[in-house]
């Protein structure tokens, strides 16, 4: 089985991806090759573009008789082993990917935010109670406002610590903010 990255982004479709088999000798058996064949031991993560993942799956622990990448191999359906090696080369191939793929989600969700708004509204619920829930949800937690200034001197100090002792004390300024009190 091919994986594609199916979000609409053009450079991801150069990268199709596919669990390779590997031969007793080390090279990679032609995709044309009859499936049953014994010399067949085992598979490799693929892409088009060239690159070939690090892990080995020796078909002696994922037996398979038609010499097919099983699926505990090809991870598609599990977002496992060759599949999630391949990947993990596209987003390192294609860094901006995740980005867009967010920029996607965050559009769709905007257009059913809307329509739900709009549903709302004929169905006579006011502004200000729509405007209340989505400002609550923009929030970046549950908690309190109060509670949110009282973390504020934690922050700057932890600002403090790292411009003063360098990006080594990383770890204590963590601490820092944790909001342990007084
Ligand atoms: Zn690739």
């Amino acid at each position: 089985m091919a994986w594609t990255h199916d979000t609409g982004y053009r450079p991801a479709y150069d990268h199709t991806g596919y669990p390779v088999a590997v031969q007793d000798d080390g090279t990679e058996a032609p995709s044309s090759s009859a499936p049953t064949r014994r010399e067949i031991i085992g598979w490799r993560s693929a892409c088009d573009c060239g690159w070939r993942g690090m892990d080995f799956y020796p078909r002696s622990q994922h037996p398979s008789p038609t010499a097919l990448a099983p699926d505990t191999v090809d991870g598609w359906e599990t977002g496992t082993a060759a599949y999630a090696e391949w990947g993990r080369h596209l987003h390192r191939a294609l860094p901006e990917l995740a980005v867009h793929d967010r920029a996607h989600e965050l559009a769709s969700a905007q257009q059913r935010l809307e329509r739900a708004i709009h549903a709302a509204r004929l169905a006579g619920v006011v502004t200000s109670r729509i405007a209340q829930l989505i400002s609550l949800a923009a929030l970046p937690s549950r908690g309190s406002t109060a509670s949110h200034v009282a973390v504020q001197p934690h922050a700057d100090r932890a600002d403090h610590a790292s411009r003063t002792n360098g990006a080594g004390r990383a770890g204590s300024a963590g601490e820092l903010s944790t909001g342990r009190g007084d």
